[in-house]
């Protein structure tokens, strides 16, 4: 080899080094004279590549040295380099033993210091590795890019937080074209609220799902739910980016949540709710020193209404009271429905308890207003218990069971009232709710029955009436007397449902006699004092004998004295009464506070002396004085005089003796269930 010096020695020892290091690079070198284009140095690789040795090939021309097809691919950039120019191409080899490889080809020119071209270097790199790792990466990005096109998830890769490349789907999410996204930094489609989030997300190259917002072309944000993925491709470093369109989801997450928190029938919060808020109101409360008022609020006869008038009508009174509750509250309380016909108001930040007061005093006022259902005037009255945080309590739990106590003590003053809480009322209020709920569900299993005493005639001693009293079947104490819970029923709101019962159950049994063949007799019906306040009395005695089919004739109501006293509330109803052909009979008569004159003002029928005159006929003048008196009177009036309690012989011989007209008692009759009755009357 003649490149370079002439010395001879040194000149061995540098081409041994030369071919030493030509045969270590890991690329082929040649070199080849210009003229005849023959092979003056090759490496091994170089030579063993085209299948020759480093020995052989030296003097074969190129088109020897890499055979036929190769130089048919090469020969005009042989020409090229002869021209002086600096070649480069890739081209494919095939090595001797068949295997393929891609190489990259370099010519050089050679040049003297005359410029005279004196040779040509070839150098050449094996590239196939490198071409194969450049395909898988481009089989990768066709891969990935398919995948985009085939998801309904918005697809984005972007570099450092610009956008490179986005699929259709994110396209059709956020409504732009792909033109207005690429080259755009992903947060301008990102509303500045949730930029933080995904920027932090983003820099923190974080791969796990997060839900944030995204806003659309047309300027309203869109829920996602979002996920991303940091991506080398090649020497690049992307984050790939997946969007997915929950606002579906959102909605569906807010109407549960509003399920979850409100009471369907009326819309107000429900208890579960308005639990959480107490917690945050008595919070601020606690911190800025104020009075938080929590009203517990019953109402007194819903349950009447319900089964009067239908569900139907219950309800629409319910959503009734809650708007009417709303109007006296103001903003910033609240008032949720703790589920039946209880609701609870919070005050929240008012200055002494007399202001609360006035509140309920304003509710109990605007919930007596008639409500008008399906074309019926309907009255409602309320009762409403006052718990007032700090003072009766610190906290929720403690402030709703306080408020809960103090409107059962209500209650028991006689409804339509509002009761601040006392110390002291939660214990008697848990055995009164005790009570009540056993003969509130005494009336829903059906546990009541009814008895019949006979009504005899003194003179003729033959079968004149029938009284149905009502007796209870207590599964826990056996049949139990009226006088063990008549009372309490009135004063807790039970009695109408009682009293319907015994109404309806009357006038059945009674009718049922008659169609029996019995002859046809007035049935007497006790009527509790709540029932005639309540202004529905004879629209629902018109029903059941509607019902029925019993004729108003054979119905008698009994009521007591005290009643009478109440001029507005009895005066109309005795008049319709009397209309539908009922009659009215006074019972207990001459216990209570008597007045004649009312006497002559209402229709009324019969007197019904009370059994304590009668006890003590034998014995004591006054009780007889009494009885006499009364016998007159009704003489006087034109009314039926009636004795109860008669016991024994002598008392019956005393009323004949001054003309009493009919008596009741164990002589004639104890009260008896309904078939011994018929047995008794059959004799
Ligand atoms: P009342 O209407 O004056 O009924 C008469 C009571 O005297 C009945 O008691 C009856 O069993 C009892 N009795 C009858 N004959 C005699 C007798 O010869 N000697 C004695 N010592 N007692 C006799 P009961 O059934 O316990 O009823 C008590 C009260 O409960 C009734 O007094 C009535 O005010 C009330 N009551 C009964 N049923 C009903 C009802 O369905 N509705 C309402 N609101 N009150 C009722
Ligand atoms: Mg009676
Ligand atoms: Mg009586």
């Amino acid at each position: 080899m003649t490149i370079g010096s002439s010395d001879n020695t040194r000149d061995q020892g540098q081409e041994n080094l030369l071919r030493t290091l030509a045969d270590n690079v890991p690329a082929m070198i040649a070199y080849y004279e210009p003229q005849n284009l023959r092979c003056v140095f090759a490496n091994k690789r170089y030579a063993e590549s085209n299948g020759w040795t480093v020995d052989s090939i030296i003097g074969k021309t190129v088109r020897e040295a890499i055979g036929e097809e190769a130089w048919r691919m090469i020969e005009p950039q042989v020409e090229r380099v002869l021209k002086g120019e600096n070649v480069e191409y890739v081209r494919p080899m095939t090595l001797p033993n068949g295997e393929r490889r891609t190489i990259e080809v370099n010519l050089i020119p050679h040049f003297d210091q005359r410029a005279q071209m004196v040779g040509g270097f070839v150098l050449i790199t094996d590239i196939t590795r490198h071409q194969l790792a450049e395909q898988a990466i481009r089989d990768s990005e066709e891969r990935m890019r398919k995948f985009a096109a085939a998801t309904n998830e918005g697809i984005f890769f972007h570099k450092n937080g610009i956008l490179t490349d986005v699929n259709e789907a994110l396209l059709a999410i956020m409504g732009y074209t792909r033109e207005e996204m690429i080259g755009h930094n992903t947060l301008e489609f990102v509303p500045p609220e949730w930029q933080r989030a995904v920027t932090d997300y983003m820099s923190a190259a974080l791969e796990n799902p997060y839900e944030a917002e995204v806003v659309h072309k047309n300027g309203h944000n869109i829920a996602v739910e979002m996920v991303g993925k940091t991506l080398h491709l090649g020497n690049e470093t992307y984050r790939l980016g997946a969007l997915r369109d929950i606002t579906a989801r959102k909605h569906a997450e807010a109407r549960i949540q509003y399920l979850a928190h409100h009471d369907m029938l009326t819309g107000l919060p429900n208890r579960a709710y308005l639990i959480e808020r107490l917690a945050t109101i008595l919070a601020l409360a606690r911190r800025h020193g104020t009075l938080v008022a929590i009203m517990f609020i019953d109402l007194d006869n819903f349950k009447t209404v319900n089964d009067w008038l239908g569900h139907h009508s219950g309800d629409a009174l319910l959503k009734e009271v809650a708007t009417r509750i709303k109007e006296v509250l103001r903003e910033a309380d609240m008032v949720s429905r703790l589920g039946g016909d209880e609701f609870l108001a919070i005050l929240a930040d008012f200055a002494a308890p007399e202001d609360a007061a006035r509140v309920a005093d304003k509710l109990l006022e605007s919930i007596s207003a008639p409500f008008a259902l399906e074309g019926r005037q309907v009255y409602a009255n309320a009762s409403i218990g006052i718990s007032v945080f700090p003072r009766d309590g610190d906290n929720a739990d403690d402030l709703i069971r306080h408020a809960d106590a103090a409107m059962y003590s209500a209650k028991e003053q006689g409804r339509g009232h509002s009761r601040f809480y006392t110390p002291g009322l939660s214990d008697a209020a848990a055995e009164t709710l005790a009570r009540e709920s056993r003969l509130r569900e005494a009336v829903q299993r059906g546990e009541f029955v009814l008895f019949y005493q006979p009504q005899v005639s003194v003179d003729t001693l033959r079968l004149v009436g029938i009284e149905a009293l009502v007796r209870w079947r207590d599964p826990e104490r056996g049949l139990t007397d009226p006088s063990e819970f008549i009372e309490f029923a009135e004063s807790h709101g039970l009695i109408d449902e009682i009293g319907q019962y015994v109404l309806r159950e009357a006038c059945r049994q009674n009718k049922a006699w008659q169609a029996a063949g019995f002859a046809a007799l007035p049935i007497s019906v006790n009527v509790s004092a709540v029932q005639f306040r309540r202004g529905d009395l004879v629209a629902g005695v018109q029903r059941v004998l509607e019902e029925t089919g019993l004729e108003g004739r054979y119905l008698e109501l009994e009521l007591t004295e005290s009643l009478l006293m109440d001029r507005e509330v009895v005066g109309d109803a005795l008049v319709g009464l009397r209309a539908l052909g009922v009659k009215i009979t006074i019972d207990d008569f001459g216990t209570g506070y008597s007045s004649l004159s009312y006497l002559q003002r209402y229709p009324i029928d019969k007197l019904k002396i009370d059994r304590s005159f009668i006890d003590d006929l034998g014995t004591d003048a006054d009780d007889r004085a009494i009885a006499i008196a009364i016998i007159n009177l009704a003489k006087t009036l034109k009314l039926t005089a009636l004795a109860e309690g008669v016991e024994r012989q002598e008392q019956l011989d005393f009323l004949r003796a001054n003309g009493c007209d009919e008596f009741q008692g164990y002589l004639a009759g104890n009260p008896v269930p309904a078939e011994e009755f018929s047995a008794f009357s059959r004799a």
